[in-house]
């Protein structure tokens, strides 16, 4: 039994663990899944959920083919000198799905887990210790994102934004 179940972790016949989670880290039903999202403990990759903001599903965007390549090439490279600080990279992947669980998410596998680690720590400590300016960026950001759908304050009287029926995660 216990290798029976030891064959099936993880795969889709698991019933206890999520095949999508433990291949990608990330699953479309988020924190609701009936399944078990299990975090590894150690890994040779790196996941930075939705990190590339592809202006391709960028409704405003109007560039072309080639000037896409360039802003993902110029992502790609400036992405790879950065993790290349923590260590050898062997690849990195920029999932191209647009489903909110997927779109932009990259993955950076690394030659050792410890760099792997270190690039985590290193990540992480940035992200939760935010510097002001980085604080106002974000909130900034967050404003114009809001406007540009008519979900701000001053639009939504207007234009209200009607609550999902199905909510996804
Ligand atoms: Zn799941």
């Amino acid at each position: 039994m216990a290798n029976y179940l030891a064959s099936i972790f993880g795969t889709e016949q698991d019933k206890v663990n999520c095949s999508f989670y433990y291949k990608i880290g990330a699953c479309r039903h988020g924190d609701r899944c009936s399944r078990k999202h299990v975090k590894p403990s150690y890994s040779q990759t790196v996941l930075l959920p939705n990190l590339y903001q592809n202006p391709a599903y960028d409704t405003k965007s109007r560039l072309n083919p080639g000037q896409l390549q360039n802003h993902f090439d110029a992502f790609y490279e400036d992405f790879w000198c950065e993790m290349c600080k923590y260590g050898e990279l062997e690849e990195v992947v920029v999932c191209d799905n647009n489903n909110d669980h997927l779109i932009g998410n990259v993955y950076a596998r690394f030659k050792y887990e410890d760099s792997a680690q270190a690039a985590c720590d290193a990540l992480n400590s940035r992200w939760k210790e935010p510097s002001a300016e980085l604080d106002r960026e974000l909130e900034l950001a967050t404003k114009k994102w809001l406007r540009e759908r008519g979900r701000d304050d001053r639009s939504a009287a207007s234009s209200p934004t009607p609550e999902p029926e199905n909510p996804r995660y």
